[in-house]
């Protein structure tokens, strides 16, 4: 990587966590939760998730986790820890 790249690198982190900051992850007895997997990859399009009976959700260290889709539950449930800890 050029210093170039590094820099416009940089600037776009910047940029994106300058116009979005992570909101902060809400209790577990919130409604409306998270989805952590969205969240690791700052994809805010489907971060927020109702708690519904049809909403994927998987249990893991003694609490509950919500996703958005099947596929982020899976990709939770394959490496739990990267997702439940705290940024
Ligand atoms: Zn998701």
């Amino acid at each position: 990587m050029n210093t170039g790249t590094l820099i416009l690198a940089t600037a776009a982190l910047i940029l994106i966590s300058g116009c979005a900051p992570l909101p902060p992850i809400p209790p577990e007895s919130a409604a409306v939760q998270q989805c952590l997997v969205c969240r690791n990859k700052r994809d805010f399009s489907c971060l927020t998730v109702e708690k519904t009976p049809a909403t994927p959700h998987a249990r893991y260290g003694g609490r509950d986790y919500w996703f958005c889709s099947e596929n982020c539950r899976c990709e939770f449930e394959k490496r739990p820890d990267q997702f439940s800890s705290k940024p």
